[in-house]
């Protein structure tokens, strides 16, 4: 330490001191909030003088103002609202499905209450939590009985303890899927008390070669639908009703993991089909599971639906209590149904909306942002640009959306700046960085957003 650090290290005041300094008196803050801002900012002042990035004799005003911006951040909490301008409609890392808006108010008010959770208030007796989307869930998959738990490895690590522990679940080389963030069905498979038993090849599997290896410790049959990745070229995989003819001859029950969980035909949205729950009970699968947040467009959970008697198996394992949910989960599931069941599913579910937009729309919608931003006055090139959006979720792998977007290139400074900048905007804007240019796909940013777009902007170049 040189003298002039040691000088600057002198000239800081000491807590109790700045605590007095009356920026922080009329703040409607309590002293022990301000005292900790203060520490933290004299903290960081400290150690910057000693690494030598700091070297401004003390400025009172300067730090009144860190204290207060500190307050401020504090205040905003960790976990935030943002802008997804990446055009990737299930951002894993965003929050994974949006729920639709107006279902905000309702759950709300059943969290911010009592509310009947657990009771039956038809006959005023202990109710069960499931009860309250089992008949929804049973109507629009026309499944025998369901179950909902905190996410689909919760579902399938359920499945496979209550039906099939201790003996072997037969699966496809092809299907022994990773999904991300650590999720490999051979892991869940082990993690249930279960053996694997693998069949067929990477590329291709055959009924044959599932009926070969059937026997004495043959648990179950199962299929996983492999949503994050293709196999393409010469291939071949056995289909759910084949699958599940077969397990029925040999008295087992199919099970089949379908990852997203989907209540209507993709191909009504111009993408390639996927598999549809209720195509996978009528194809015979006696224990179906799926997300509740990827393209089913509701909270995190895990829907198992499929035969009473195996459902029932499940309600009475123990670890049940462990994978249940809660009530700000099925109050949005509930809701979420029920625009299904009134066919307002597509209007009203932002995930679906968001991959029903036309390129037409989003077209549209990418020239009302560019003109918002230009007539902002902006210091920066604005162009309405083609983009590449993608549904995501581990959803749809190879599927490239024709969508529109703004890019914005910076007359001075770079887009990784801008890019930064609006990362730490009040509402953060999170946003593709493309041939220097920062591109905000308009495909997963809400008309309302657009404004917050434009301030953000503003305060970005403004500063
Ligand atoms: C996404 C996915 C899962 C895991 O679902 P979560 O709800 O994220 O736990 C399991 N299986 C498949 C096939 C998936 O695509």
């Amino acid at each position: 330490m040189n003298e002039a650090q040691k000088e600057l290290l002198r000239q800081l005041p000491d807590v109790d001191t700045l605590l007095q300094r009356s920026a922080f008196q009329s703040l409607q803050k309590s002293r022990n909030v301000v005292r900790d801002a203060i520490r933290t900012v004299l903290e960081h002042r400290r150690r910057a003088i000693l690494e030598g990035r700091w070297e401004m004799p003390f400025s009172p005003e300067l730090f009144d103002q860190a204290v207060m911006s500190h307050i401020q951040d504090a205040d905003r909490g960790h976990l935030r609202r943002v802008i997804n301008g990446t055009g990737t409609v299930l951002h894993t890392n965003l929050g994974r499905a949006v729920l639709a808006p107006e279902l905000a108010q309702n759950i709300a008010d059943l969290v911010s209450h009592y509310n009947n959770l657990e009771y039956d208030l038809t006959l005023r007796k202990r109710g069960r939590r499931d009860d309250h989307v089992r008949e929804l869930l049973c109507r629009l998959t026309e499944a025998e009985d369901a179950l909902v738990v905190n996410n689909n490895a919760a579902a399938v690590l359920l499945v496979l303890t209550s039906l099939v522990s201790g003996k072997e679940v037969v699966i496809s080389r092809g299907e022994l899927v990773e999904i991300g963030g650590s999720f490999r069905i051979p892991d869940v498979i082990e993690q249930s008390g279960c053996f694997i038993r693998e069949v067929g090849t990477t590329n291709k599997t055959h009924l044959a070669d599932y009926e070969r290896v059937i026997g004495e410790a043959t648990g179950a049959l199962m299929k996983v639908h492999t949503s994050n990745y293709r196999i393409v070229g010469f291939t071949e995989s056995v289909d759910a009703a084949d699958l599940a003819g077969l397990a029925h001859s040999k008295h087992l029950p199919c099970i089949q993991d379908l990852g997203s969980g989907l209540f209507i035909d993709l191909e009504t949205l111009g993408l390639p089909h996927e598999p549809t729950v209720r195509e996978a009970i009528s194809a015979g699968c006696d224990v179906v599971t799926f997300s509740g947040d990827k393209l089913l467009g509701g909270p995190q959970a895990g829907i198992i639906v499929g035969k009473a008697n195996y459902i029932a198996a499940m309600r009475r394992h123990p670890l049940i209590r462990a994978l249940r949910v809660d009530k700000m989960t099925l109050a949005g599931l509930e809701g979420t149904l029920r625009l299904y069941r009134d066919e307002e599913a597509l209007q009203k579910i932002p995930t679906l909306a968001a991959l029903a937009q036309s390129s037409d729309l989003c077209h549209k919608r990418g020239a009302a942002l560019a003109a918002a931003l230009a007539a902002a006055g902006l210091p920066a090139d604005i162009a309405l640009i083609e983009v590449d959006d993608s549904v995501g979720g581990g959803a749809c792998p190879g599927v490239v959306m024709p969508g529109w977007g703004v890019a914005i290139r910076p007359m001075s400074g770079s887009a990784v700046e801008l890019e930064a900048g609006l990362r730490k905007a009040d509402c953060p804007i999170i946003a593709r960085i493309q041939h220097d240019a920062l591109v905000l796909s308009v495909r997963t940013v809400a008309d309302d957003e657009f404004s917050d777009i434009v301030r953000a902007m503003k305060a970005f170049f403004q500063a």
